[in-house]
């Protein structure tokens, strides 16, 4: 078991747009093993490679929450939203990146993904509740697009201000 260490925003790697992933070789299962390692240990739902510090097009996802329910890890390379409901889903996120900030966040209730999964294989899928609401916060981080982008501008402000204390402090220790 690999944990990588977690970028902190505000930090310019996340707000880049990552690049397409052309062959899953063996360096990319490893990140890939390495990312699902670094998401149940935090612990979240989802994880995207900026947010380890490479900016390659590839996000690992969970979003089985019940207590004793089986694991379902997806990882999906050059994700990409063919299709979204018109009906739209609140939900209060968070991020790995951002944590103990929480703030809802209106998107599509679902979305239609197509992926390619870690044998290089194409896949299509329409996600719903937590998992399209996840699969699209994940998407959003390989364009270099945070949850609080959504935002309205004094709340965004509020919690970089936190974020950049945060990191003051943690530097400090
Ligand atoms: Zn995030």
């Amino acid at each position: 078991m690999t944990v990588r260490p977690i970028l902190i925003y505000p930090e310019p790697r996340l707000k880049k747009v990552s690049r397409s992933v052309d062959v899953v070789n063996d360096e990319l299962k490893k990140l890939a093993s390495d990312m699902l390692d670094t998401m149940y240990d935090a612990p979240g739902v989802g994880l995207a490679a900026p947010q380890v510090g490479v900016l390659k097009r590839l996000i690992v996802l969970d979003c089985v929450k019940e207590e004793g329910a089986a694991p379902q890890p997806m990882v999906l390379f050059n994700p990409k939203v063919v299709w979204e409901s018109e009906e739209k889903n609140v939900y209060e996120e968070g991020c790995l990146s951002i944590p103990e900030q929480y703030a809802e966040v209106e998107r599509p209730a679902e979305v239609t993904v197509q992926w390619t999964d870690i044998e290089g294989a194409q896949h299509e899928a329409t996600f719903d509740k937590l998992w399209a609401t996840c699969v699209q916060h994940e998407i959003d981080h390989l364009d270099g697009k945070l949850f609080i982008d959504y935002l309205k501008p004094l709340k965004r402000q509020m919690i970089t201000r936190r974020m950049v204390k945060v990191k003051r402090e943690r530097a400090r220790e």
